[in-house]
């Protein structure tokens, strides 16, 4: 049996999603037979595959490469799951958005820099004015809420899909609970 191709991806969020994902520890040499990390932060894979059966995503979107990554990763994936709380209602991210984000760059480059205080206008993507969940630009197919999601929640939604078991959704918990 072929492996299944996985990827993980990384939005506007804080990486908490892809450390709890890791405290899976051990048990994903159980997931090494059955797939293939081809894509995500923790792998060197440069440009997103052109098909893939299952990704997860951390973070809202917030800029306009958020924006174009999530079309592009749900453009070549069979099942798209939103990782995480920023990813599936905005969360953390989305707190910035009663201000807009010209007050944002000021506050985070001339407010509380102490030198070279300028907006960037290269490298960093341009804001988009609210952030919002994936769910709002693409079609999710499983959403995991928590933040993070906790291990076992993870373990437990990665055996489902990839075996293509039930999900318990009574096995979803959030960190620390
Ligand atoms: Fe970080 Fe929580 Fe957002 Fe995950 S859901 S990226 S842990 S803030």
């Amino acid at each position: 049996m072929s492996k299944l191709k996985l990827a993980t991806a990384w939005l506007d969020g804080c990486s908490g999603c892809h450390m709890s994902f890791l405290d899976i520890d051990e048990r994903i040499l159980e997931l090494i037979p059955l797939v293939d990390i081809v894509y995500s932060p923790i792998v060197d894979a440069k440009e997103y595959p052109d098909q893939v059966d299952i990704a997860l995503v951390e973070g809202a979107v917030a800029s306009e490469d958020d924006e174009k990554k999530i079309k592009k990763i749900r453009a070549h994936t069979k099942v798209l799951v939103a990782m995480g709380d920023c990813s599936v209602t905005g969360n953390v991210p989305s707190m910035r958005n009663p201000f807009g984000p010209e007050k944002i760059l000021d506050r985070a480059y001339i407010e509380n820099a102490s030198a070279q205080q300028q907006i960037p206008t290269q490298v960093v993507p341009k804001l988009l004015r609210v952030v919002r969940p994936i769910h709002e630009f693409v079609k999710v197919d499983v959403h995991l809420p928590g933040c993070p999601p906790s291990a076992d929640t993870f373990y437990k939604a990665l055996v489902a899909l990839v075996t293509g078991g039930p999900l318990d959704v009574s096995a979803i918990t959030r960190f620390g609970a």
